[in-house]
């Protein structure tokens, strides 16, 4: 049996601000910094919510404001480091990032270049590290999500190597974590299914990790059955009492990740992201029961504790539970559901490894990963 690790350490380095309509606050905090102009990076969906460039000037006057509404799903690197000259042509001070995690990731790579040189791709390619902490950023999730408001995570696409590295240094924390459960409102049905998939999957796997602590597990079994319990009602019914939870399951889950990071599953999503334009929190969690069942050797008592509050017998019907939740969300649950085929297994095996893979309860091997997933065909 594998206990929590009984020796840690907990700093988070991000305050947390948790609330309905605190997205009021994000002026206050931005001028704290003592600057006096502002980089705002937003995505378009926040663009539309408050009107247009106009809106999101007056959010945060009097501060002057340079806006980019630039950054795509799965940022490119191109992005950042274009991103970057213009925030440093503007003279800014401080970095607010509104939007999904694409724009809060695409933004921890923009702090970082204001005060360390060269591109992001020096940094993901891990030719170089910083050696000075990045612009102040103040990160507002509008997805619930990726947690990346308070992780030092920043996943940036390589184009031409057609692969999703990640930057995760002790500078890349956000400063400020602002969650406003409104700004998830609205969401299209299939963003609020998959990000919320994402933050569930962020905590079963930490929940599971080699490296959890006492502390990160209390935190990624409070968030499993948040979401467990309230996913359904927030996606599919728009339930405002149910999108809170939803959005604090995020973040108590992002807090976790981004101490212990993610195991087999994040870095096995890639290979379907990049091949298969496949969601991010779809291709996360569309491993999840299978690995539920591959794990089950491996998890030990404080596994019974959470399939007690959640209700499941242990992993073999916690699998079937999720595998029936997911479908009611409409989330692919085989791999052939979004045309993956046999022979590309290898490949997807082969890309899908990373530096997570090792911290999977069940120690596994590129041949046992390849079992499970011709088991998901
Ligand atoms: P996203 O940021 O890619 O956004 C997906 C789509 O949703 C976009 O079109 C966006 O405009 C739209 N959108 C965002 N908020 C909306 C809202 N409130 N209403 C309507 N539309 C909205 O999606 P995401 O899942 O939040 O982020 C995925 C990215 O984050 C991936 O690149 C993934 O690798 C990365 N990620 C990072 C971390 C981390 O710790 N840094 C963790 C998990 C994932």
């Amino acid at each position: 049996q594998m206990p929590a690790t009984t020796s840690w350490n907990f700093h988070l380095p991000t305050r947390i601000h948790f609330g309905w309509n605190r997205l009021a606050e994000v002026g206050g905090l931005a001028r704290e910094t003592g600057a006096t102009r502002v980089f705002a990076m937003v995505g378009r969906s926040f663009l539309a919510r408050v009107g247009g460039e106009a809106g999101v000037v007056e959010l945060l006057a009097p501060l002057a404001v340079t806006i980019f509404a630039e950054v795509e799903e799965n940022p490119s690197i191109a992005t950042v480091d274009g991103a970057a000259a213009l925030c440093r042509a503007s003279g800014a001070g401080v970095i607010v990032a509104i939007g999904g995690g694409s724009v809060l990731d695409a933004a921890k790579g923009v702090a970082l270049l204001q005060t360390n040189d060269g591109s992001i791709r020096d940094y993901l390619d891990q030719v170089k590290k910083p050696t000075r902490r990045g612009l102040p950023l103040i990160a507002v999730p509008t997805t619930a999500g990726t947690g990346s408001e308070v992780t030092p995570f920043a996943v940036i696409t390589n184009p031409e190597k057609n692969t999703k590295p990640a930057i995760a240094f002790p500078q890349s924390f956000p400063d400020h974590a602002l969650v406003d459960p409104e700004l998830t409102v609205g969401m299209p049905r299939e963003i609020a299914v998959s990000t919320g998939l994402d933050a569930f999957t962020q905590s079963l796997e930490g929940f599971w990790s080699t490296r959890a602590t006492e502390m990160t597990r209390a935190m990624s079994f409070r968030s499993i059955v948040l979401l467990w319990r309230h996913l359904e009602a927030a996606c599919l019914d728009g339930d405002r009492a149910a999108i809170e939870q939803v959005a604090l399951g995020s973040v108590i889950g992002g807090a976790q990740m981004g101490i212990i990071g993610n195991t087999a599953l994040h870095p096995l999503s890639y290979p379907l992201t990049l091949g298969h334009s496949l969601r991010h929190g779809l291709a996360c969690v569309i491993y999840a029961p299978a690995f539920l069942r591959f794990n089950a050797p491996a998890l030990g008592p404080w596994f019974d504790d959470l399939a007690a509050v959640l209700g499941v017998s242990g992993p073999e019907h916690f699998a079937d539970a999720l595998t029936a939740k997911m479908e009611r969300l409409g989330a692919p649950t085989r791999l052939s559901q979004i045309g993956v085929v046999r022979a590309e297994l290898p490949e997807i095996v082969r890309t899908g490894v990373g530096g997570s893979t090792a911290a999977n309860p069940r120690p596994l091997t590129p041949d046992d990963i390849l079992k499970v997933l011709e088991g998901m065909l």
